[in-house]
């Protein structure tokens, strides 16, 4: 296992046995877990974190348990992690410190679908691809679409601030919550935001807990702003013998002021990835770009062909109906799955540089391979400058080149002005990077602000900042 949690101090067992007590008591038996056969599946996630253990699982159903569990674990000083999926690739629902696994998942109701007021109301253990679909079905529209949609909740992707292909044109999830009800640590239930676009009462707390990884509240209920459903989707294909070339035509597409819905690149190892998995890609083809039109700009197709084929795109295919459409997109979902099996041991980094510096960074990520010898793949959302680069192993005696692989791209994506994560967070695996990105004095503010919300240091803890400031 590459990436280890840090070391942290565990509840005593004295106030563990006084926390189940009265958890027991509070809840009832059947929402809180304890055998630790039961407890260990809530160790880990989907990221190469090796998990702490959960010394109690609660499984919440109403807003009300997250409550008493926030309650009683301030009062006994036991950590507490709030987890959904579990589809988060930062160890993000990992338990650091142990203590009580709060499992959100039992709060999935869709509560409200308002077309006059383009507003919905969710509880947060919803699962993102089913209310994408509900939405539809009333001809309205909720654009964040992590690929991980039919797993993850949005409750998860509020607290990570997912994004996904769509982001480029639509935004990330950031953009389309509103209100969210959070329970703070020892139990305080509050209402945050509104439930119209417009609106600057006070700070916005909203955005501040959008995307706060679990550490400052937990969510028990979420408004979020819909849109119509665009009319028309053109989907096309271009295929190039280079992805320095595929990574050169988003550029000019950017710069021709088309802003297609999604605009994904593959990178030649993705492909071959992509190849092995049994998914038919012309052999020729070096990279590959997966475009999407909607709406208004659904009729550029013919701008589009012209400018990639001004990169000397190999060859471009577009979608006449859906069943074209879905087959365009195989490769692209084909390669979460196709990735693993190129190797024991997968990381996915999730680094975002200025879409007009993808072809720098990613002759970085080549440079660094070459330097360090681990085996990689490339590929994201190029439109937004998010690129998923995967580091492959198969052994132990790798990972020293792995972790030296991932310093260098995080140096590199800050130098090309980047940021260290797009949409995974930071949450354990990347902690001991963020002296590269920010300072000692915006760390420590970030800290004093979760005091505020959580004095004990109880929620989530062991996320997001390092134990040392100093530049790693
Ligand atoms: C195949 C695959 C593809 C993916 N593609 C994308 C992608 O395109 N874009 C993207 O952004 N991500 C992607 N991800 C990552 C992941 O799906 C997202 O981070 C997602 O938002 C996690 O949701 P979850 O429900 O699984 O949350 P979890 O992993 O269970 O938790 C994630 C974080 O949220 C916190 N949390 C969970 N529920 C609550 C709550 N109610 N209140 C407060 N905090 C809470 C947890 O403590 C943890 O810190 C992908 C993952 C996989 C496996």
């Amino acid at each position: 296992m590459l990436l280890r949690t840090p070391s942290l101090p565990r509840p005593t067992a004295s106030s563990l046995d006084q926390a189940h007590l009265a958890l027991d008591r509070r809840l009832g038996c059947s929402k809180v877990l304890a055998d630790p056969d039961i407890c260990s599946p809530y160790a880990r996630d989907d990221s190469d974190v090796d998990g702490g253990v959960a010394d109690l699982v609660v499984l919440a159903s109403h807003r009300d348990d997250v409550a008493i569990a926030l309650e009683i674990a301030e009062r006994f000083e036991i950590p507490v992690t709030p987890r959904a999926a579990a589809t988060g690739r930062s160890g993000g629902a990992v338990p650091a410190a142990g203590g009580i696994v709060l499992v959100m998942t039992g709060l999935a109701q869709i509560k409200e679908i308002d077309r006059r007021n383009l507003v919905a109301v969710v509880q947060p253990g919803v699962i993102t691809g089913e209310f994408q679909r509900a939405v539809e079905a009333e001809g309205l529209f909720y654009p964040p679409d992590p690929s991980s949609a039919d797993a993850c909740t949005l409750g998860g992707n509020i607290a990570e601030n997912a994004g996904g292909p769509r982001a480029f044109k639509y935004g990330v999830t950031r953009d389309y919550v509103l209100g969210l009800e959070g329970v703070l640590m020892g139990g305080q239930l509050l209402n945050i935001g509104r439930r119209t676009s417009k609106g600057v009462t006070g700070y916005d707390v909203t955005s501040l807990l959008v995307g706060s990884e679990g550490t400052l509240a937990v969510f028990t209920e979420a408004t979020l702003r819909l849109l119509p459903k665009p009319e028309g989707i053109a989907t096309a294909l271009a295929l190039f013998d280079d992805v320095i070339a595929a990574s050169e035509a988003v550029g000019s597409i950017v710069a021709a002021g088309l802003i297609p819905r999604c605009l994904e690149l593959l990178d030649d190892a993705t492909l071959d990835a992509v190849r092995a998995s049994g998914v038919a890609v012309d052999r020729r083809a070096g990279a590959l770009l997966l475009i999407e039109l909607d709406g208004e700009s659904a009729g550029s197709l013919e701008r589009l062909g012209s400018i990639v084929h001004s990169h000397d795109a190999l060859d471009v295919l577009v979608a006449q109906d859906e069943g074209q459409r879905a087959r365009l997109w195989t490769a692209r979902k084909s390669l979460s799955i196709a990735s693993r099996k190129m190797a024991r041991h997968k990381l996915s980094e999730d680094v975002v540089v200025p879409p007009s510096r993808i072809p720098a960074l990613l002759a970085e990520v080549r440079r660094i391979g070459l330097d360090t010898g681990v085996r990689h793949l490339a590929y994201g959302h190029a439109g937004d400058g998010n690129l998923h680069v995967n580091w492959l192993w198969d052994d132990a005696s790798q990972e020293a080149a792995v972790l030296r692989s991932i310093e260098a791209l995080m140096r590199a994506t800050v130098a090309l002005g980047g940021t260290l994560s797009g949409e995974h967070g930071i949450g354990l695996s990347k902690l001991a990077y963020l002296p590269i990105e920010q300072s000692e004095a915006l760390i420590a503010l970030q800290r004093d602000i979760k005091k505020v919300f959580d004095q004990k240091g109880l929620l989530n803890p062991g996320k997001i900042f390092p134990a040392l400031h100093h530049a790693c």
